[in-house]
């Protein structure tokens, strides 16, 4: 599991070093080098308090195509990319032994960066965590499925004390933007806490021209597999990319990059498209409200709706960042609005989007995300059965799913999120776009916005530096989350 590539031999392994691009030798020897690097740095001392300073993995600063989280089993098969080659960056058992137990604060960290085959289990395993510690780190994640999405590139860093060995501390480390801390609470127990920084989007155009078909075609152009699967579905009501676009017709697209201390995340934003086809133009602008326009201020995709079944259902928990949870009895946050609804009740998506995650988790059960538009997501938990795949797109309303009483579970519910910015907000009281066009108030800023996109449609290739353009979100803040910059 942790280590497979044991069983490859050496033969095989040297036939694949001699055929990688030279581009792979390279990734090899940075790995190498961080190996190394890691080898005679780590383990440091670090307290409780003090910000950690990872080092950002050499995979995670050259694979900007990376816009959503997926899960390392069901994609661990596509990162091809990753040489199979037995990396020391884990730190040797005895340097442990090295360091002066002295303070009871003195905390050892070890880094992993995660790669292709490691699983969770195995690694908690290997550095001889114990599976029961991560039982409660699962549970704690039950709110935020952090945990879920792990992939190579990912870093995890386990702190503990010396005197104990008792992890005290686990963090994530998604990409600079964005790390998740589990502090233990108590001996079976611990909470999260995440961390965003918003850092600068520099945007850039990309443009290009059908040569057979969208896809392959915006992907000559520079853009990635989802990012072209995006731009699809924010003209999936206006325009059949399979029958109406032809050779010749073109398009420009306003992509936006996250950097955070001039490094880029992986993280990447589409601002605005345009896609010409001989008599017929259609344009996207991504507004403040998170939905994508046309140029007249029309909205492409309908309104969400506030909940996502067919009649009303009795609310049986409502969203609390404070909640004492019914089974534990610790205080977690509750980050979704719980229907009563028996199962096998249809569960229909509120709004159009791209189905992001599908998954079976121990304490969620069987779940689903929606991707909808440029800054909303939705999340299904305790699903009893699950009737769309990663990938699809789905349309407002559409059957997707049917509730149940799968994870942890005190009967039969349907647990429902909205998340604006990648952050939970109440469902039933966020606000969120109701109308189809933008508002008589809104109008002159969205002009301006139109504007301002159109001269970066024109001009390809230009990248332009700035500031994300925050939405505003009309709920309190978990106390678990903590915003910085
Ligand atoms: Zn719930």
């Amino acid at each position: 599991m942790l280590f497979n590539n044991k069983k490859q031999t050496f033969k095989s392994l040297l036939e694949q070093t001699l055929y990688f691009p030279y581009r792979h030798l390279m990734l090899i020897a940075v790995l190498a080098l961080t190996a190394i690097t890691l080898w005679l740095d780590t383990p440091e001392d670090v307290s409780h308090t003090q910000a950690p300073k990872p080092t950002v993995s050499p995979q995670i600063a050259i694979s900007p195509e990376k816009t959503e989280p997926i899960s390392i089993d069901e994609e661990a098969s596509k990162e091809v990319h990753e040489p199979k080659i037995e990396l020391t960056e884990v730190v040797p058992q005895e340097k442990k032994e090295d360091k002066v137990a002295a303070q009871e604060k003195v905390v050892i960290q070890e880094k992993i960066v995660i790669r292709k085959g490691d699983t969770l289990s195995g690694l908690f395993d290997h550095y001889n965590l114990g599976q029961a510690t991560l039982i409660y780190l699962l549970s704690a994640d039950e709110s935020l499925l952090a945990l879920e999405t792990l992939q190579p590139g990912h870093i995890l860093f386990f702190r503990y004390k010396e005197k104990t060995q008792d992890l005290e501390e686990m963090e994530l480390y998604i990409h600079a933007g964005h790390r998740v801390v589990y502090r233990r609470i108590a001996a079976d127990a611990f909470n999260y806490e995440t961390i965003i920084r918003e850092g600068e989007w520099r945007s850039k155009t990309i443009s290009g021209k059908i040569e057979s078909n969208f896809y392959s075609s915006a992907q000559r152009a520079g853009l990635t597999e989802a990012e072209a699967a995006t731009v699809t579905q924010i003209f999936q009501d206006q325009l059949d990319f399979s029958r109406v676009i032809r050779k010749g017709d073109t398009f420009q697209i306003v992509r936006n990059v996250q950097f955070i201390d001039d490094l880029p995340t992986g993280q990447t934003r589409i601002d605005s498209a345009r896609v010409q086809r001989r008599a017929y133009e259609h344009t996207a602008f991504l507004f403040q409200d998170g939905r994508y326009y046309d140029k007249q201020g029309k909205s492409l995709a309908r309104a969400l709706t506030r909940t996502p079944l067919g009649k009303s259902y009795r609310i049986s928990s409502r969203f609390n960042p404070k909640r004492v949870h019914p089974i534990t009895g610790r205080v977690a946050p509750h980050n979704g609005t719980d229907f009563a609804t028996p199962t096998g009740t249809k569960v229909l998506s509120t709004g159009d989007g791209i189905v992001t995650r599908v998954g079976n988790h121990r304490f969620a059960g069987r779940y689903l995300e929606i991707k909808h538009g440029g800054r909303f997501k939705t999340r299904y938990l305790h699903l009893h059965r699950i009737l769309v795949r990663k990938g699809a797109s789905v349309k407002r309303g559409q059957a997707i799913a049917l509730s149940g009483n799968t994870g942890r579970s005190t009967g039969p519910h349907l647990h429902f999120e909205l998340h604006i910015n990648g952050r939970p907000v109440n469902p039933m009281k966020a606000k969120i776009p109701r109308t189809q066009s933008i508002s008589k108030k809104d109008r002159s800023i969205f002009l301006a916005r139109v504007a301002q996109q159109t001269s970066l449609l024109d001009a390809p290739n230009k990248t332009t530096k700035q500031k994300t353009t925050k939405i505003a979100i009309n709920e309190t803040q978990q106390n678990t989350n903590k915003k910085t910059n």
